[in-house]
């Protein structure tokens, strides 16, 4: 229980949180946040917690970043915002220049979280095929496990029967395609192999349906919502020649695995490939504000370009390329250069790959993976709340992780000291014996998956 007149109890009075049973809340208060800096997050109480998951995947060089603290200051100065219909500014222009810079996709389109970018881009590719005569091509193909975002429109890509069943008369439900999940090897199959079985699945759906379906969406490398599902490069090799073939828009979406989060600048990068559209948000400011963006090509761009107004793309959100979110999106493009991210990320992650060593070997352990700076371990377990209880043992321990399902993963920031790998190391091996000790003789059923 709350005590009263806390944050904690004045907080579940009037703030409806996200993704919460909020009577669950009754036995177990949410913790009230004080400060953070760096890698930890600080409680009202004085307790540390080490940001394991990079509150929800959007942080990247630490909370309070002194640079893009800086960038924030000065811009509040200078311009807080503008509507961007009919008129721009420096941080905007900038920031679409930087990002065409290093994806080849020159046309940048804002919204504000990453569920509004998924419609942006599904909107985009339907009206595209419209714009050139072929209406019918109005439908979207996912990968089983997919995840996209929450709202109606997004929760039509997402495969996440728990976010979705509820909703399922205000879906138009996309269909999906098996999933190139590794862990789908049969014995003597490596990754390839599983990634290229997927693709032929794939191929028999587009030879079907290629006539109504206006694009493909997928996540690359890694399906994170799902339970951290990490497929091998060559399925996004065969799914862009499948999409070329079959003429279908291929929609990399790389909010969650964008800005370094599997080792490469951007997922689809380890695959040579060039999606027809990027969708991008969470690490975009570096965790600092709601932003997101669809990155999309010339082609794309120039079938919108006419002299006929309803052929262009009539969709706004009031604050679209807002001054703070794009410069705080700057500074963060700056301080991968300032600090060679991707080169210090990969020596991190081989200290966390050693300190994390005994939790990969744990016997309940399955199927423990890394791409770049996402860890993941499957625990064998019969407990059917699993991830709640490992997330209070290991908060317990000034350690945030929150496991999906029975999946037990790491996302965090990417400037953790020698300290803040080995607390990561211990407290989630601690924290997964003491869940571990909590399990009944006999199993449970129906678990959960809340990412
Ligand atoms: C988080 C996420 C989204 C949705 O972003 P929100 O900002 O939560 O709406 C979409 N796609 C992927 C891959 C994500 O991980």
């Amino acid at each position: 229980m709350a005590a009263p007149d806390t944050l904690a109890s004045r907080s579940l009075a009037s703030v409806w949180h996200p993704c919460t049973q909020m009577k669950r809340h009754e036995a177990d208060p949410p913790v009230a946040i004080a400060r953070a800096q760096g890698p930890w997050l600080y409680g009202v109480d004085g307790q540390r917690y080490l940001d394991g998951i990079s509150s929800w995947w959007v942080n990247l060089f630490g909370h309070g970043h002194p640079h893009i603290q800086a960038a924030l200051t000065d811009q509040l100065a200078r311009l807080d915002h503008v509507m961007l219909a009919g008129f721009t500014h420096a941080p905007v222009v900038e920031l679409s220049e930087r990002l065409a810079a290093l994806t080849g996709l020159g046309h940048a389109f804002y919204g504000s979280d990453g569920a509004s970018a998924t419609e942006i881009a599904l909107k985009m590719s339907a009206h595209y095929w419209r714009n050139q005569g072929q209406p019918a091509k109005s439908r979207f193909v996912g990968l089983a496990g997919g995840y996209h975002g929450e709202t109606v429109g997004a929760l039509a890509v997402t495969d996440i029967a728990l976010f979705r069943q509820a909703y399922g008369p205000l879906v138009r439900l996309a269909d999906t395609v098996p999933s190139p999940d590794a862990r789908g090897a049969q014995p003597g199959e490596s990754a390839r192999d599983v990634a290229l079985r997927a693709a032929r699945a794939l191929e028999t759906w587009l030879a079907e349906h290629h006539a109504t379906t206006a694009a493909l969406i997928l996540e690359p490398l890694v399906q994170c919502a799902a339970g951290m599902l990490m497929h091998d490069a060559e399925y996004l090799r065969q799914a862009r020649a499948l999409c070329d073939r079959y003429a279908v828009h291929l929609v990399a979406d790389e909010i969650a695995v964008g800005f370094g989060r599997t080792g490469s600048m951007f997922a689809h990068q380890q695959a040579g490939m060039r999606p027809d559209f990027i969708c991008l948000s969470k690490g975009l400011t570096g965790g600092t504000l709601a932003l997101s963006a669809v990155l999309t090509t010339d082609d794309i761009y120039a079938a919108f370009y006419d002299d006929e107004v309803a052929r262009g793309f009539l969709h706004s959100h009031s604050y679209t390329g807002n001054p703070l979110a794009c410069r705080a999106a700057l500074a963060t493009l700056e301080l991968f250069e300032q600090t060679d991210a991707l080169a210090r990320n990969a020596r991190l992650a081989r200290a966390i790959d050693a300190a994390c060593a005994p939790l990969a070997a744990h016997p309940r352990v399955r199927h423990a993976r890394r791409q770049g700076m996402i860890w993941a371990w499957d625990v064998h377990t019969t407990l059917p709340d699993f991830a709640r209880r490992y997330h209070q043992h290991a908060m317990a321990r000034g350690l945030l992780l929150r496991p999906i399902g029975h999946t037990l993963y790491a996302m965090p920031p990417y400037v953790l000291d020698d300290e803040a790998v080995q607390h990561l190391a211990t407290a989630a091996l601690a924290a997964l014996d003491a869940t571990l000790a909590d399990e009944p003789a006999t199993p449970a059923p129906a678990e959960e998956r809340l990412p």
